[in-house]
């Protein structure tokens, strides 16, 4: 995953038509606050750069964060007295930490190889070394990167890369999940892995040891508590099969499927990709309801789940008058459950 300036984040690009965008000369609100770029000083700005400080304080920031930028931040002195060197920003070279690693300075080496500096600019290496050297007087900056994003890593952990593009669809599935504003967030719950799995609650010292409550696994981290765990494998499996023979579809029995939703789309039509969401959000929210129940989910009681959304759905529809909609997403199931 490369979380590149920006971009991962669009709602949090300033845009064109943004006046207080168009008075800094970064890309995006979070650079412009740490950079303390910003052209004028107002009540909105100055409450603006409060409230990130703030918000870094509580997230254990003591000084630069990874969207820190190095060119045009009154907050590095020593770089902003020798300007914005145009071929290192051009190489996709904008923010502090990627110039470091595990808390020092890379090498030119590592920094040619990575974003295929030609030698030429090792004089202007030197310079921002010397720069940087000045500013921090040898003291060792620590990295930590935004909690959100490491726990967007930890997913790629558990369940392979994901894309820049896969990243931005699962993150923006909130609405598509369900009719319902209050699941969209349930969603992200899952994605933000905010959950008191057995491991967290053991890490916090409010449990004896971190088990999975179904199975007695040592780990019950979140990935073992929604995917891994034994009593849940046939769950899944009728799941994912199910979805398969109403909707015509190859789906694998695979976490990135049934977690977050990613699949091949294969022609397959928009609508039927938004019940087959849908579907399989109603497994992982039944798995959340039932968090500490004994027995194992059985594949009944998310079919129950699944036709009481489509009855809510129906008078949704029907209610706003897209029956239309209705039946272009349920068609395909209300019509295996006719045959059955
Ligand atoms: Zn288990």
């Amino acid at each position: 995953m490369q979380f590149m300036r920006g971009s991962n984040l669009p709602e949090e690009r300033g845009g064109g038509s943004n006046i207080l965008m168009n008075s800094t000369c970064h890309d995006t609100i979070v650079e412009a606050v740490e950079a303390d770029s910003f052209g004028y000083s107002c009540p909105t700005v100055q409450l603006m750069i409060r409230s990130w400080k703030t918000v870094k304080a509580v997230l254990g920031y003591t000084g630069f964060s990874e969207f820190s930028p190095i060119w045009n931040s009154k907050n590095l002195e020593e770089l902003n007295v020798m300007g914005k060197i145009e071929e290192w920003d051009r190489r996709g070279i904008h923010c502090l930490a990627q110039l470091y690693r595990a808390g020092r300075l890379k090498s030119f080496q590592e920094i040619r190889e990575e974003y295929a500096v030609p030698n030429r600019l090792f004089f202007s290496y030197l310079q921002v070394r010397h720069a940087l050297e000045v500013q921090f007087r040898g003291k060792v900056i620590e990295w930590s990167e935004m909690p959100l994003l490491r726990k967007l890593i930890k997913w790629e952990e558990d369940v392979g890369t994901i894309t820049e593009e896969q990243w931005k669809y699962v993150l923006a599935l909130g609405p598509r999940v369900s009719l319902a504003p209050s699941q969209g967030v349930s969603h992200l719950y899952l994605i933000y892995r905010s959950y008191y799995t057995p491991v967290k609650l053991f890490s916090f010292g409010k449990s004896p040891d971190a088990k999975c409550h179904h199975c007695g696994d040592r780990r019950g981290d979140l990935i073992h508590m929604f995917w891994r765990c034994p009593k849940l494998h046939r769950y899944w499996e009728g799941i994912v099969e199910k979805m398969n023979s109403v909707f015509g579809t190859s789906l694998d029995m695979e976490a990135r499927t049934c977690l977050m939703s990613l699949m091949e789309k294969n022609g397959m039509l928009k609508d039927t990709q938004t019940a087959i969401i849908r579907c399989l959000f109603q497994g992982k929210k039944l798995i959340a309801r039932k968090w500490q129940a004994k027995d194992p989910l059985t594949m009944a009681e998310w079919m129950k789940e699944v036709k009481d959304m489509i009855m809510k759905e129906k008078l949704w529809y029907g209610k706003i008058g897209s029956m239309k909609k209705y039946k272009s997403i349920w068609k395909l199931w209300l019509e295996q459950e006719r045959s059955e």
